[in-house]
C-alpha cells in the first residue's frame, strides 16, 4: 500500500525541472507574484544545462553557415539581455555567475571565404566579428592559413549559472520524484501532484504546472495529459568528445572553426575539480560522432583537432582523451518527418493549466522564462517560501568529473 501525503500545499504554479529554464520560469513567476515552487529529480542542471558549453551565442555561427533562419533574429538580441543580467541591472540579479572568457575565436584553416563578408549577411547582428592581425592571434591560432576573428561573445561557466540562480530561491526548491499528477485546467481545477521526497510523500495542488524537464518533459507529458498529448518531443543526440591537460599541454581556447558551410568543432575551456584544463568538443564532430563508438570519437577528435588547429600538438602523452553522449530535448514541429531540425525559437505551449516549455538554447531561456511569466495575469504575491526547511538539490557534476579518460 503507498503512503499517503503527510503535507499538502497549496500553490499558484509548480515548475517541474531545475535546469536554466525551470529556474529562471521559477524567478519571473516569482517576480511577477506567483506563489511558486520547483521541484527537481535529480540534482540542478543534470540534463543538457551542465552540458552546454556556456556561449551566449548571437547568431553569428548560424550566419556564417549560412543556416540562420528568421526566428534567429532573437538569438541576436540575447547576448545584449544576458549582458544587463550578468551586470545586475535587471532581475535576475546573475552578477555572482562567473564568465570564463568574454569572447570567442572564429577560424578557418580554408582561405576561400573571409569570415567578415560572410557573417551578418542576412540579418543585422549584435555581435560581429572582428577580424584579428597575425600578431593578434592566439598562440594556438597562428598556424591556422584561413581568417581568425574574435567573437565579443561571452562564455559562461555553467555550474556558477545554476548555483546563483539557485541562490535566489531559497525554500523554494526541493527535491523530489513526481509520482502522479491530475490535468488542471487552470481555472477551476487544480492539479493535484504527489511528489515523493525520499520516504515522505507531499500533496502539491497547484493552478499551473510548468514542464521544463527537458527530455524529461516526454515523460511528464503523458503523465498530466495522458488523453491528448499536446505536443511532440523530439532529441537531436551529440557524442561530444573532451580532452584534458595542465595548462601548458592545453591552452585556454573558446571559439568555432567555421570551415565550409559547418560548425566542424565548437571548442570552450573549463577547469576540473584537479585543476587541469578541459576543452568540450562540440559542433559537427559531436553531431556525426553519434554514429561512432567511443573508441572511434576519441580518434576523430584528435583527427579533427589536428585538421583544424594545425599548431597544436594533439599526440602530447600528457593529454587525455573521452566522451559522453547526450540528448538535446526539442519540442517537435513536424513528427511525419524523419530528419528533425532545431526550431527556430523557443517552443511554449499552454494547454489548460499545463504549460510545456524548451528553449533550443541555454541563450534562450530568459526568453522562455518571460514568455510563461506573460501568459498569466500578474499575481497577488508570491508569498512565503513554501519549503523554508528544505535544502536545495546539488548542482549537478559536469561531464568531465564523471567522464572515463583515456
Ligand atoms: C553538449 C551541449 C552543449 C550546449 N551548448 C550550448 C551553448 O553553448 N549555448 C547555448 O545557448 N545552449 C547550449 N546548449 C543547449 C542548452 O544546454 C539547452 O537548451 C538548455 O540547457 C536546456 O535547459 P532546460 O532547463 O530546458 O533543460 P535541462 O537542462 O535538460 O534541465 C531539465 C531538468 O529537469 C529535470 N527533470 C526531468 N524530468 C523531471 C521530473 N520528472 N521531475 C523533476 N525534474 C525533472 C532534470 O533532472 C533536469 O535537471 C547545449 C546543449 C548541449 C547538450
Amino acid at each position: 500500500m503507498s503512503t499517503p501525503p503527510s503535507k499538502v500545499i497549496k500553490l499558484d504554479a509548480l515548475v517541474i525541472g531545475g535546469g536554466v529554464t525551470g529556474l529562471w520560469t521559477l524567478d519571473r513567476l516569482v517576480a511577477a507574484g506567483h506563489d511558486t515552487a520547483l521541484v527537481e529529480q535529480d540534482a540542478l542542471g543534470q540534463g543538457q544545462t551542465i552540458c552546454a558549453q556556456g556561449i551566449l551565442h548571437g547568431g553569428t555561427k548560424y550566419s556564417l553557415s549560412g543556416l540562420l533562419a528568421p526566428g534567429a533574429r532573437q538569438v541576436a538580441e540575447m547576448p545584449d539581455r544576458w549582458k544587463e543580467h550578468l551586470e545586475g541591472a535587471n532581475a535576475p540579479d546573475l552578477g555572482q555567475v562567473r564568465v570564463r572568457s568574454e569572447a570567442c575565436h572564429l577560424w578557418r584553416t580554408d582561405s576561400m571565404k573571409s569570415i567578415i563578408s560572410m557573417a551578418g549577411a542576412k540579418v543585422a547582428l549584435q555581435v560581429k566579428p572582428e577580424p584579428l592581425q597575425k600578431h593578434e592571434r592566439p598562440a594556438v591560432l597562428a598556424g591556422c592559413p584561413g581568417d581568425v576573428a574574435r567573437l565579443p561573445e561571452l562564455v559562461l561557466e555553467m555550474p556558477s549559472l545554476l548555483e546563483t540562480l539557485a541562490a535566489l530561491h531559497p525554500g523554494r526548491i526541493i527535491r523530489g520524484r513526481v509520482e502522479s499528477g491530475t490535468p488542471t485546467d487552470g481555472e477551476h481545477h487544480r492539479s493535484a501532484v504527489t511528489v515523493a521526497l525520499g520516504e515522505e510523500k507531499m500533496l502539491i495542488s497547484a493552478r499551473y504546472v510548468i514542464l521544463c524537464g527537458g527530455t524529461g518533459n516526454e515523460d511528464l507529458l503523458r503523465m498530466f495529459s495522458p488523453d491528448s498529448l499536446p505536443v511532440a518531443m523530439q532529441r537531436r543526440p551529440l557524442h561530444m568528445a573532451m580532452v584534458k591537460g595542465a595548462d601548458d599541454a592545453l591552452p585556454e581556447l573558446n571559439g568555432h572553426c567555421v570551415d565550409g558551410a559547418k560548425t566542424r568543432v565548437t571548442i570552450t575551456s573549463s577547469t576540473a575539480s584537479d585543476g587541469e584544463r578541459v576543452w568540450q568538443l562540440g559542433g559537427e564532430l559531436s553531431e556525426i560522432g553519434c554514429g561512432r563508438g567511443e573508441d572511434e570519437q576519441r580518434a576523430a577528435a584528435r583527427a579533427c583537432l589536428r585538421a583544424t588547429l594545425p599548431g597544436f600538438d594533439v599526440d602530447d602523452d600528457r593529454l587525455k582523451w573521452g566522451t559522453y553522449r547526450i540528448d538535446r530535448a526539442e519540442q517537435d514541429k513536424h513528427p511525419a518527418r524523419k530528419r528533425k531540425s532545431r526550431p527556430d525559437d523557443v517552443t511554449i505551449t499552454k494547454a489548460g493549466g499545463l504549460v510545456i516549455v524548451w528553449p533550443t538554447k541555454m541563450v534562450l531561456a530568459p526568453r522562455a522564462a518571460r514568455q510563461v511569466s506573460h501568459l498569466f495575469e500578474p499575481g497577488t504575491g508570491a508569498g512565503a517560501p513554501p519549503f523554508p526547511d528544505q535544502s536545495p538539490p546539488p548542482i549537478a557534476k559536469p561531464p568531465w568529473e564523471t567522464a572515463t579518460w583515456h
